[in-house]
């Protein structure tokens, strides 16, 4: 049986990721801030025999270390690490070049880029352990250097995070070459972050895109390692 530990399960694209993968058969290391409060996610792993939910704060190293020790005791290996939690902007979809924020940018580029880099450190020595050994981080077509989407709003810090992320992804590669290590974007999916609190309507449910992300990672291999592709596994434009 194969296993996938993904981030930011409590809700949206982590929880429909968590779902797909139990349908698919794997043992499912879910994780999210505050496993407590996350009740569909408690009750979807508690009807499906999967082990609960592990704490984990991809914005905090304690958390992160904490939480690698503590899936260390329940797994002997990890087959695909899916970095899939984060965070827009708090003006998010509108946050101009001028008048950002620092103080939420870093909570931005902590989380979005920072938290991949250290999550992926701390279950290197389960994934080494096992046979997949595959990463991916969920980027977004927003961070995409030739994605110019004003009619869609402004997305200053989150465009630039996920921008950051990919060149993240290159350099894990490059550096961590018995892995495969892939940057995908998930397209435009209805939850929190894409409805933008319920401000536009994105074209996607989680129906439509969680089978075709499982898809995706599962096709990815080692020559696709440092690079970035859509949700339909098509290689993406940095
Ligand atoms: P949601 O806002 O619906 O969910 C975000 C998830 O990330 C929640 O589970 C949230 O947990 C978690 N999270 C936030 N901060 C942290 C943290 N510090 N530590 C651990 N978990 C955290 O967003 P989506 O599901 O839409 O987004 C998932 C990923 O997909 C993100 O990386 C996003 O950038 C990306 N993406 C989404 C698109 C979309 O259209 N929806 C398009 C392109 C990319 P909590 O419940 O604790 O807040």
């Amino acid at each position: 049986m194969k296993t996938v530990l993904i981030t930011g399960s409590s809700r949206g694209i982590g929880l429909g990721l968590v779902k797909e993968y139990v349908k698919n058969g794997y043992k499912v290391v879910a994780t999210c801030r505050d496993p407590e409060t996350a009740s569909d996610l408690k009750s979807t792993l508690a009807e499906t025999n999967q082990p609960s939910a592990i704490a984990l704060d991809v914005a905090s190293d304690d958390s992160i270390f904490k939480a690698a020790e503590e899936v260390s005791k329940i797994v002997d290996s990890i087959d695909i690490l899916i970095n899939n939690a984060g965070v827009a902007a708090k003006n998010h979809p509108n946050d101009p070049a001028i008048g950002v924020d620092r103080e939420d940018a870093l909570r931005v580029y902590s989380t979005n880029v920072i938290g991949p880099l250290k999550v992926t450190e701390a279950f290197l020595p389960l994934l080494r352990k096992g046979n997949e050994k595959k990463v991916v981080n969920i980027s977004s077509f927003l961070g995409s250097l030739g994605c110019a989407c004003p009619e869609l709003g402004s997305f200053t810090t989150y465009s630039g995070s996920k921008a950051a992320l990919n060149m993240v992804t290159r350099y894990q590669a490059f550096e961590l070459n018995d892995c495969i290590i892939a940057s995908v974007e998930p397209g435009w999916v209805d939850t929190d972050m894409g409805n933008a609190g319920g401000k536009v309507k994105p074209p996607l449910t989680m129906l439509d895109c969680a089978p075709k992300l499982v898809n995706t990672i599962e096709g990815l291999k080692r020559e696709d390692s440092s690079f970035y592709f859509s949700l339909e596994g098509e290689k993406m434009q940095f």
